[in-house]
């Protein structure tokens, strides 16, 4: 086991991709297998001592960042145990990272279908935030992929389940046995959407057990292990990036394209396309949207798809002419990496304005979406705000990125936030598709659910983390923990 202590080289754990600032802690652990794992917990269970669990440290939300008491590090619980092309299953510690799984893989002819887009995201982090990816228009999110979870306790139990182990209901008692003991565990009654959310506990009547332990954000366990389901890789993936001359013209295209078998059907917005513009200029200059979709495909009907994709187009004006189309992975990695422009091009700004940016990550319904993107519109246009739109349009999941450059536009992004939140949550949307609440979307996760439901989460994590040390102000804040316990 590794312990280090030296500011400079700790520091490291206190950021992530948030831009959350002012993070501490006094040690960061490093343990390389179980029993280490389950000391540090006892010690720290029993000195009450908070604990943050770190993964790949690509997470948006706060998640990861300490404040206060110990972090453990997963780094170093990374083995790759085994890779079954039979079963299509690997048994997986959580430190690994999602790119050397990957390529691990891709020697068998095996992927990891939900791909979560940032490849340095440790397994357990994408567990932990129930991730999803660009593909997660055909193959949903990391829930889907998980058939069983080694989970450590803050008491030093290990909760070992299997998909299909044990079914629990809302509103009930659920007693779940240990080695030793049995524990009691009151499961929520609140209902969620019906559409894809990382927004809170996962609670469904009749669900899966397994499916509490998958987006709780490093409050209920530590996770050591899992079984993940594989798929094998496709004959063929083509890719197209295609422009259009108007907005309605993408989302006429998108309502089309839904019925086809696209893997991941994706939206840039004209902001997104002249941001990108100063690096790439090819990009035609009457472009007010583009649709970046790929398809999977066996040779034998490669033409058959690429026609019918091309009909499509055309029935919805896409800019044909100027449009991208690649079916090498060479070509495929150079539009990945236009996709992967966007992100680096926003950072660029936050860096230049020295400010924050504002970015959501909430989902709609899809009959709503038109409703909710024409919200988003006005109200940036009204608020004088600089922007950019894009994100999983296949699933109605836009991810509007505020970009302030005082802090007066800041505060401003902040209110024009909790003004979509309202109206995502009275359409019947989520405050988080895919990102988790971490420790800056707590407002939006009471407006979602009320406090009441935010109160049956903390008495859940209670029930699992008895001593309440783990993920502290994750999901919900600290403070309902001390108000339960009194
Ligand atoms: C450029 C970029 C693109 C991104 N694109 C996407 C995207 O398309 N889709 C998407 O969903 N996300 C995306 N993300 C966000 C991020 O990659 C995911 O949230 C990812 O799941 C975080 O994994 P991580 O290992 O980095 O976790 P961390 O940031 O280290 O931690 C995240 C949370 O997981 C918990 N955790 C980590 N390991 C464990 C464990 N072993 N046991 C229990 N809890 C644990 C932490 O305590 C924390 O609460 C993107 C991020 C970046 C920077």
């Amino acid at each position: 086991m590794i312990i280090k202590t030296d500011p400079d080289i700790i520091k490291g754990y206190f950021e992530d991709y948030s831009g959350l600032l002012g993070g501490y802690a006094d040690k960061v652990i490093l343990p390389e297998n179980e029993k280490e794992a389950r000391d540090i917990l006892l010690e720290a269970s029993a000195k009450k001592i908070p604990v943050t669990i770190s993964g790949g440290g690509t997470g948006v939300t706060g998640a990861r960042i300490p404040f206060g008491g110990w972090v453990i590090a997963t780094e170093r619980l990374n083995k790759i145990i085994e890779i079954n092309d039979k079963t299509l299953t690997a048994t997986l510690q959580s430190g690994v990272r999602l790119t050397e799984l990957e390529n691990e893989l891709s020697k068998k002819g095996l992927t990891y279908l939900p791909d979560p887009t940032e490849p340095n995201a440790f397994l357990g982090g994408t567990i932990s935030t129930n991730a999803s990816g660009a593909k997660g228009f055909k193959y949903g999110p990391t829930r889907n992929y998980i058939k069983r979870l080694k989970i450590l306790m803050s008491t030093g139990d290990t909760i070992n389940i299997k998909r299909g182990d044990y079914f629990i209901n809302t509103g009930a008692i659920f007693p779940l046995r240990l080695k030793d003991k049995e524990i009691k565990i009151k499961i929520p009654d609140y209902s969620m959407p019906e559409i894809k959310t990382a927004a809170g506990y996962y609670i469904k009547n009749h669900m899966d057990l397994l499916d509490l332990f998958i987006g709780h954000e490093g409050t209920l366990g530590l996770i050591l292990e899992a079984d993940v389901a594989l798929g094998k890789k496709p004959e063929g993936i083509m890719s197209f990036f295609s422009f259009f001359l108007s907005e309605d013209d993408a989302i006429s295209f998108v309502k089309d394209a839904k019925t086809y078998k696209a893997m991941s059907l994706e939206y840039m917005d004209a902001n997104s396309l002249s941001l990108l513009r100063t690096k790439y200029p090819n990009i035609p200059k009457c472009a007010k949207g583009l649709i970046y979709f790929e398809q999977d495909y066996k040779k034998e009907f490669e033409s058959e798809i690429v026609d019918s994709w091309t009909k499509l187009l055309e029935k919805h004006n896409a800019l044909m002419e100027d449009s991208y189309f690649a079916d090498s992975d060479k070509e495929r990695a150079k539009l990945k990496e236009l996709r992967h422009a966007l992100p680096d091009a926003v950072n660029e700004i936050v860096k230049k304005n020295k400010m924050p940016k504002v970015g959501t990550d909430i989902a709609v319904p899809d009959k709503c979406f038109k409703e909710m993107l024409k919200f988003y519109k006005e109200k940036l246009a009204f608020s004088g705000i600089d922007y950019v739109v894009f994100g999983h349009i296949g699933e109605s999941h836009m991810h509007v990125n505020m970009l302030p450059k005082t802090e007066e536009e800041f505060k401003k992004s902040r209110l024009t936030y909790m003004e979509f939140v309202k109206k995502a949550v009275a359409l019947g949307g989520t405050v988080s598709a895919e990102h988790g609440i971490g420790k800056l979307k707590h407002p939006f996760l009471e407006i979602m659910y009320g406090k009441a439901n935010l109160k049956q989460m903390a008495l859940l994590k209670k029930s699992l983390d008895p001593s309440c040390i783990l993920g502290l102000d994750n999901i919900f804040p600290k403070e309902l923990l001390t108000q339960i316990l009194q």
